[in-house]
């Protein structure tokens, strides 16, 4: 049989919830055949925290941003350590930054300035940025465009329309598949129609652990070794077989990612 290799590009390994079983949630990485989690942070604090446990596990490695829900709570000097934490080897990307318009703890003026700063210490850095859209793709859009500039990074936990899809990936991006694509209620055919339409090469295979459990394991606590069950769903909704899904999103990962 063969062996199925996947990335876990966007999952959250420093969430409380790993706490005591983080050497655990690993192992069931591995043997779920998954080659690489790239976790984000959200805070400086997190950062800091993530930084030092892909030192630990060669497994991870480290996206380095604060989180748009965290921006309000956030010093300059918490950017500046974001900024020194991006020069270590082992972080391979910029976020998770972006815009939200469901949870109202952060004024909305105060994540635009910071997305804003993810994206020019990203494009100064020539690393990938990680980007996080709650309620706000119009926002996202209209600001991405606005800059006029091609973009390397990833829409994370792609929820969007045919029309959304198409503005990002002429941007740039490239399109992160996760659980929610899997739910099996009827509203989520639309995207899993416009999930057909990615371009091969565009599509990435996440968790957002230990949030969005794909289906049959969703409400329950996620971790990275389910990025498996996302890549079987995906490639049931592509007429893929595994092989090629996981071979061809694992050489997208790979290709975006490129310190990996
Ligand atoms: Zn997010
Ligand atoms: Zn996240």
């Amino acid at each position: 049989m063969t062996r199925n290799l996947w990335i876990d590009t966007h999952a959250h390994v420093t969430n409380h919830k790993f706490a005591d079983k983080l050497d655990q949630i690993l192992q069931n990485a591995r043997e779920a055949h998954v080659k690489l989690i790239i976790s984000a942070s959200t805070t400086a604090d997190d950062a800091q925290t993530l930084v030092h446990l892909a030192h630990a596990h060669t497994i991870v490695k480290a996206a380095v941003g604060i989180h748009p829900n965290d921006t309000h709570l956030t010093q300059p000097a918490d950017w500046q350590r974001v900024i020194t934490l991006a020069d270590d080897p082992v972080v391979i990307a910029i976020g998770e930054t972006g815009l939200d318009r469901y949870w109202k703890d952060a004024p909305f003026d105060v994540q635009k300035e910071s997305f804003q700063n993810h994206l020019d210490l990203a494009q100064s850095l020539g690393l990938p940025v990680v980007i996080h859209c709650r309620d706000s793709m119009p926002d996202i859009l209209e600001l991405l465009e606005g800059r006029n500039r091609t973009l390397r990074g990833t829409m994370h936990c792609f929820i969007g329309n045919t029309d959304d899809a198409k503005r990002l990936l002429a941007l740039g991006l490239h399109l992160g598949i996760g659980g929610i694509s899997t739910f099996a209620n009827k509203e989520f055919d639309s995207l899993r129609e416009t999930i057909r339409q990615i371009p091969e090469d565009r599509i990435l295979l996440e968790t957002d652990a230990p949030f969005l459990s794909p289906h049959p394991f969703r409400g329950k606590t996620n971790e990275p070794a389910r990025v498996a069950v996302v890549g079987e769903a995906l490639a049931l909704v592509r007429g893929w077989s595994v092989e090629k899904c996981s071979s061809l999103t694992t050489a997208n990962a790979e290709n975006l990612f490129r310190r990996i």
